[in-house]
């Protein structure tokens, strides 16, 4: 029998560790290739994605590998989201229909943590930190790095991109005139801030996501298990209430206690935090093949980055690799048939996320405060109860289900289809009953219509 060909992961963040642990199952010699040093052993990035929520995709691939109890273990469920107007009570909107469903706050780097245990423990797999990919070719599958005692070489067969958004992978197969890519970036940047435990406890409730919805930008907050809160603002890159409008000390406490008058009492590093921690970019990646020769694949955000709002992206990647996984199955591990398959299953599935998630930032920033958004949900919701499982709502699909995403998209199409059918259906028999009567009125006649008319009104008020 032929040894099994060697495979480079590059990039140990959420997806490339996950991997690792995926191959070793399947006996596979593994190394995992990070630029970074060992995460484990120092301290995260200042104002970098603390935390993220893990939903019922992520988890489901946590759970094949049997990491997804030790995850939930420090996780914090958020059963809904709390809406922060700029005056007014909260207003708490529960995700799903039962109230009872959650998705659940991690913290990024517990997460990465876990899985890099994991795939070093795994049988055949070797991690390599402090290696930056910096040069590949896709016909050989020689890599080469840099490392701190200098550049290394090294040779797979099967070269497995995880790296990230800014993909070196990606950067290669476009040198080499492989991949097409585009990236959009929006006009919208992030930055973190912190608000703290109070005498040891939350500040605000643990149990929700919290939105500060303001039209054109926001904040959200996510618990963390040291009981304070990761906040994200959402904010224009340039104009007016935007990151580049806002310097000085006073200039910020007085944006935040007009706009967000909640914050500024909670969080006490406010203008320390807001003036240094980084602008993130905010964007959607997207390139064509993912799978050059057989050889070279990309996965996660390498191969589909997509903007943070149905905080889906770690929960894609984990899918991606399942999906990998089960590719190598159909194919009986034949990587030249398994990496096209892997392709041709996941790229409308990452197209639709990528949508989804673009339209879901004007959803969090804006409709959410309106009455109109939560009459709507509350309409939905009714229908979930009222027809289990023949009317479910996208929110409870893209996060509660594995249903794939693109399916997502046309069942939400087919049923909003229904509903306005049967609106209009309904709309229909009324005017039709409505007419009938007019014209029975109309043949008792005209003193009966005038009684009509002019009890109506009083009858609503
Ligand atoms: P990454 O996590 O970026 O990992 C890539 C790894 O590759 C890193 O370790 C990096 O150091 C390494 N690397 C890079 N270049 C090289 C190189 N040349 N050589 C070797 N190694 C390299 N997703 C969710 O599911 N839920 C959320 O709530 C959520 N919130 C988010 C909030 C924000 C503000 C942002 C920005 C993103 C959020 N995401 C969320 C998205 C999520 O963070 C990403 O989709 C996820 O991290 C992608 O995982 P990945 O492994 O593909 O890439």
């Amino acid at each position: 029998m032929s040894e099994p060909a060697p495979v480079a992961v590059v990039g140990a963040g959420l997806a490339g560790s996950l991997l690792a642990c995926f191959l070793a199952r399947r006996g596979l010699p593994v190394t995992l290739y990070e630029r970074r040093p060992d995460p484990r052993r120092g301290t995260a990035e200042r104002g970098r994605s603390i935390n993220l929520a893990l939903s019922e995709r992520g988890l489901d691939a946590l759970r094949r590998i049997g990491l997804a109890d030790q995850v939930l273990a420090d996780a914090l469920p958020m059963p809904g989201r709390m809406i922060h107007p700029v005056d007014g009570d909260l207003d708490f909107q529960p995700y799903s229909a039962d109230g009872q469903r959650a998705i659940n706050s991690i913290s990024r780097g517990a997460l990465n943590n876990a899985l890099l245990d994991a795939a070093e423990a795994a049988p055949g797999v070797t991690v390599v930190f402090d290696h930056r990919l910096v040069g590949l070719d896709p016909d050989t599958g020689e890599a080469t790095f840099d490392t701190p005692q200098g550049t290394v070489r090294a040779h797979a067969q099967v070269v497995l991109g995880a790296d990230g958004a800014g993909s070196a992978v990606r950067g290669q197969l476009l040198a080499h005139g492989l991949v097409d890519e585009s990236l959009d970036f929006l006009d919208y940047g992030y930055k973190e801030l912190t608000i703290p435990a109070v005498g040891g406890d939350y500040a605000l409730d643990p149990g929700a996501l919290h939105i500060w919805p303001r039209g054109t930008s926001m904040m959200i907050a996510l618990p963390n298990p040291d009981r304070s809160f990761t906040c994200t603002l959402f904010w224009p890159t340039g104009g007016t209430s935007s990151f580049a409008s806002l310097s000085s000390p006073a200039a910020i406490e007085r944006h935040f206690r007009t706009h967000y008058p909640d914050v500024p009492p909670l969080a006490p590093d406010l203008v320390d935090d807001y003036q240094h921690n980084p602008v993130g970019l905010l964007g959607t990646v997207r390139c064509d093949p993912w799978q050059v020769g057989g050889r070279v694949a990309l996965l996660g955000d390498a191969a589909h980055a997509v903007v943070p709002f149905y905080g889906q992206g770690a929960n894609c990647a984990f899918e991606d690799v399942v999906e990998l996984d089960r590719c190598l199955d159909d194919t009986g591990g034949d990587w030249a048939a398994a990496l096209p398959l892997y392709q041709s299953r996941r790229q409308d599935n990452a197209e639709a996320i990528a949508q989804m998630a673009l339209a879901n930032f004007v959803e969090m920033r804006d409709k959410v405060a309106s009455p109109t958004f939560q009459t709507f949900r509350k309409v939905e919701h009714a229908l979930e109860r009222a027809l289990p499982g023949r009317y479910v709502s996208r929110y409870e699909m893209v996060s509660f289900t594995t249903i794939p995403y693109a399916e997502v998209r046309r069942r939400v199409r087919r049923q909003h289809q229904l509903l306005a059918a049967t609106v209009a259906g309904t709309a229909a028999l009324l005017v039709g009953a409505l007419g009938a009567a007019v014209t029975r009125s109309v043949g008792k006649g005209h003193g009966a219509v005038r009684q009509g008319h002019s009890s109506a009104p009083r009858g609503r008020s």
